[in-house]
């Protein structure tokens, strides 16, 4: 949802049309009440009983009044500086898995299929609230310990096992995500520099850039097991600046998991949320800028726009 004036665009998004439907945003409508309600009970025990009633409902109504015009200004400052700021952009980096494409539902299947072959769960099938709780965005190390905590040996097998069944499902069924072309295009068309950064395999990192046809758009494909830490740790993305040898003050990161959100954010980076699989409450924990839906998002291309503007002047 867009909106805009003579000098700007201002996005609004979700966060910002809860407060404008409620009327407050409940973490500053608790920063601000309780102050206020102490200070109205302090203000009633030194001027008489009789006032407590008045003085308590004028608190809570001020406070209310006072925390949606300060949530109003944070959802609009936030996201018009957090692109703006960037200018002039240098470099965009992109997870792949659920960013580049819409490639969860195969890892599911995966997975599903066979720990379900295995007798996992005493054999019922595992639900998707399980796989973006314990798998989505996480590095495979990680997925092992979790699934077969007594056992990393076997989970290590198990998951290089699925990785293979992946490549497969893949080189059937791979997409690219809407509009990734047009996004392509855009960063093509400015000279931007580009690196794919991912807690995938190499082997499966390199299939899917090259079935969506990208080998030659990215200049650099880094993965998180080849870093000291995966993602969520911030190093994939600081050696992803490293290897564009760009600064992170003029780079943005595209992302669709909480872990992959949380490693730009900590890598000192703004960080546009693709709302692809996970559930967007979840992802806006780990503190994205935006979250859009896919790249044809009027949301993205408004804060492009503005974007551009800014690098103009
Ligand atoms: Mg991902």
């Amino acid at each position: 949802m867009t909106g805009s004036s003579a000098n700007s665009v201002v996005v609004v998004d979700d966060s910002m049309l809860r407060v404008l439907l409620f009327g407050f945003n409940v973490n500053n409508f608790l920063d601000q009440l309780i102050p206020r309600v102490a200070f109205s009970v302090w203000w009633t025990s030194q001027n008489g009983m009789s006032c407590l009633k008045p003085v308590i409902y004028i608190g809570i109504f001020y406070s209310i009044i006072c925390s949606t015009y300060h949530s109003l200004l944070s959802c609009c400052g936030s996201i018009k500086s957090s692109l703006t700021k960037l200018a002039p952009v240098e470099a965009v980096l992109f997870d792949i898995d659920g960013t580049l494409c819409d490639s969860d539902p195969l890892h599911y299947y995966a997975f599903r299929e066979m720990l379900q072959e295995i007798g996992f769960n005493g054999g019922v099938p595992i639900t998707e609230e399980f796989f973006i709780e314990t798998v989505a965005g996480k590095h495979n190390d990680d997925i092992a310990l979790a699934l077969f905590p007594g056992d990393l040996e076997r989970g290590l097998k198990f998951v290089d096992d699925k990785e293979t069944l992946f490549r497969k499902l893949a080189a059937e069924q791979l997409k690219p995500l809407n509009g990734l072309d047009k996004v392509r295009k855009w960063i093509e068309d400015r000279g931007l520099k580009r690196a794919a950064v991912t807690n995938a395999p190499r082997a499966n990192a390199e299939l899917m850039v090259s079935l969506l046809g990208l080998s030659d758009f990215f200049q650099a494909v880094i993965i998180g097991g080849e870093c000291e830490h995966a993602k969520p740790h911030p190093d994939p993305y600081l050696k992803g600046l490293e290897a564009l040898k760009a600064s992170k003050d003029h780079t943005f990161v595209f992302e669709d998991s909480v872990s992959g959100i949380k490693a730009g954010v900590a890598a000192g980076m703004p960080v546009i949320g693709l709302a692809t699989r996970n559930p967007e409450h979840l992802l806006m924990e780990a503190k994205p800028t935006f979250l859009i839906k896919d790249y044809e998002d009027p949301k993205l291309w408004a804060a492009l726009e503005e974007l551009d503007k800014a690098g103009a002047h």
